[in-house]
Parts: C-alpha cells; sequence; structure tokens
C-alpha cells in the first residue's frame, strides 16, 4: 500500500511542471490582456478619426463656404460688375436700365397707371463712377462714417444699380417720399407689394436685413438668366 503522501505525489503534476504550468497560463493571460488592449487602443484611434471626420469635414467646407460670402462682401453689401454699355437703354431722361428689363419696367407703369397708380422712376443705372462720388461725397455730408453710409448706400463696386437690373421707385403723389421708410406707406408701393413680382420684380432690402437698411423703394429685376446669375449669390445669402 502507498501511502497518502505517495498517491498525492502519483496523480499530482510535479511541483517544477505545476510552476511552468502556472506560468504559461499567465504568460498566456497577459498576452490576451496585452493583445486585448492594443485591439481596444486601435479601435479607439479609428473610432476617434472616424468621428474628427464625420463631425469637423462639414464644418470645415461651411467654413469656406462662409468665408467666400464674407470675403466677397463688404459692410452687407455683394460686389456687381458694371453692365457693359451697349446693353443700356435709355427709357427717360436720366434713367437708363439693362434693356432685359425695360420692357418688364415700362409695362409696369402702364398697368399701375391703369388702375391709378403713378409710378416715378428715381434711378436706374448708376456708374461706379457715379456710385463713388455719391458713397464718399454723402458720406462726408452726412459726417458718416463707411459703416453708418454703407446702410443706405452701396459702396462703389458694390451697387445693384451698376447691373443695369435695379430701379430706384417713388409714388408721383407723394414726392416727400422719395428714398424713405415712409414711401412704404403710399400707395405706390402697396400696388408694388403686391404686383411687381408678375413683373419678375422683387424688394432687395427688406426689413430682415442684418446690415442694410429697409429699402421700399430699391427693387431689382430677376426676370432673366443673366439677371438670376447676378443675384444668385445675393439670393443664397437671404
Ligand atoms: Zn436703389
Amino acid at each position: 500500500m502507498k501511502s497518502k503522501e505517495e498517491l498525492k505525489d502519483a496523480f499530482d503534476i510535479p511541483v517544477a511542471e505545476r510552476k511552468y504550468f502556472n506560468e504559461t497560463i499567465q504568460i498566456n493571460k497577459k498576452n490576451i490582456l496585452l493583445s486585448l488592449s492594443f485591439l481596444l487602443l486601435l479601435f479607439s484611434i479609428s473610432v476617434l478619426r472616424f468621428s474628427k471626420n464625420s463631425i469637423q469635414t462639414p464644418l470645415i467646407i461651411n467654413n469656406i463656404q462662409n468665408d467666400n460670402n464674407q470675403d466677397a462682401s463688404i459692410l452687407g453689401h455683394l460686389p456687381y460688375n458694371e453692365i457693359s454699355k451697349e446693353k443700356l437703354v435709355v427709357i427717360e431722361p436720366n434713367i437708363e436700365v439693362h434693356i432685359d428689363m425695360s420692357e418688364a419696367l415700362l409695362k409696369m407703369r402702364d398697368d399701375a397707371k391703369n388702375d391709378g397708380i403713378y409710378l416715378v422712376f428715381l434711378s436706374g443705372y448708376r456708374s461706379i463712377n457715379l456710385q463713388k462720388e455719391i458713397f464718399y461725397s454723402l458720406k462726408s455730408i452726412r459726417n458718416q462714417v463707411a459703416s453708418e453710409r454703407a446702410r443706405v448706400s452701396a459702396p462703389p463696386g458694390y451697387s445693384e444699380h451698376s447691373t443695369g437690373f435695379a430701379i430706384d421707385i417713388g409714388d408721383a403723389n407723394n414726392r416727400e417720399t422719395d428714398f424713405e421708410v415712409e414711401f412704404e406707406n403710399t400707395d405706390a408701393f402697396k400696388w408694388l407689394k403686391k404686383n411687381a413680382a408678375k413683373y419678375h420684380f422683387k424688394l432687395s432690402f427688406n426689413q430682415n436685413n442684418k446690415n442694410v437698411d429697409y429699402e421700399p423703394w430699391h427693387w431689382r429685376y430677376e426676370g432673366s438668366i443673366e439677371a438670376l446669375k447676378v443675384f444668385e449669390a445675393s439670393n443664397r445669402i437671404k
């Protein structure tokens, strides 16, 4: 008969091997833990990268778009090229407009007249040079700095009037409201608000405009592809 101790030794793993066995398990555990941590690290990095890409890319695009718009405009006004002289027509003394809009404009005035409303054209095409005079002389007469003046008049090169597609309109029966916000109380303005869109005219500076004051007298024509292209940037912002 073998003693208890002898039996135990016979079935048990030898001490040396036991140590080796335990160590192997521990080393394997260590390896698995290391691999898992490494995988976790890789996973976290890729998740971070992915979220960075997916969140930041649209922001960057937005910033570029905003910058473009902000770079192009000055004191709330967008830049406009001067129309070439051959596209201008004189519709009455001192009033020149883009040939594409002249017909619609005159038709609008005639139709208004038939409704008992007398529209007066105050200002059509203005050259960049004339705009320069208006902007800088009025600025000094009124003792205003550029940003104040820009609320009521575009800086040269930034006026819709230089495109030939803008027209300032008054009421023949209320000339004291010419270029004044009070023009909005006239029958002429009420008629325009109701009917101008039929002739493809639109108010450029409405009450919600942030940088430029409300100008109920200033209308622009959007009835041709050329005109739509000219005002594309403006329509995108507003
Ligand atoms: Zn105007």
